[in-house]
């Protein structure tokens, strides 16, 4: 079975994944894009049963980013972790920045292309959506 790791940039946290990660995207949202500072934030959802935190737990602080959706991050270095749901605590959104290993699906697509930002252009052949491409339940679920 696959397992990942991932940290922070201080190194005061890390985290493992345990098996594979759901559909990987490029979310081109404006809050992803303001969270990661980038021009859009790489990420998948996987289940919390295959989550967990290996150190400096203890370190992280949280941001609700809407209702459900809470951000957390490393309180030293401002890394982004990952995205939790209280209506959904089954699921956790992983960014794919933070890990130390190449998982073995790839980047299927772009999503929210709508709120692209202006100064950057999609130059690959994947598919594009104007928001998620998924039920409306599961944008509430994985948007962010
Ligand atoms: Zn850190
Ligand atoms: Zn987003």
């Amino acid at each position: 079975m696959q397992k990942l790791t991932g940290k922070c940039l201080c190194e005061a946290i890390e985290y493992e994944i345990a098996g594979e990660l759901g559909p990987i995207f490029n979310c081109h949202c404006s809050k992803c894009r303001r969270w990661h500072g980038a021009a859009f934030r790489t990420r998948a959802t996987i289940k919390s049963s295959q989550f967990k935190w290996l150190k400096g737990e203890e370190h992280l602080s949280r941001y609700h980013s809407s209702e459900n959706n809470v951000k957390s991050f490393c309180s030293i270095c401002g890394s982004n972790l990952i995205s939790t749901y209280d209506d959904r605590p089954d699921k956790v959104g992983i960014p794919l920045g933070g890990l130390d290993q190449n998982p073995n699906n790839k980047v299927e697509g772009h999503f929210f292309v709508g709120s692209k930002s202006p100064w950057y252009e999609i130059d690959d052949d994947l598919p594009q959506y104007e928001a998620f491409p998924g039920s409306e339940d599961s944008v509430m679920e994985t948007a962010e």
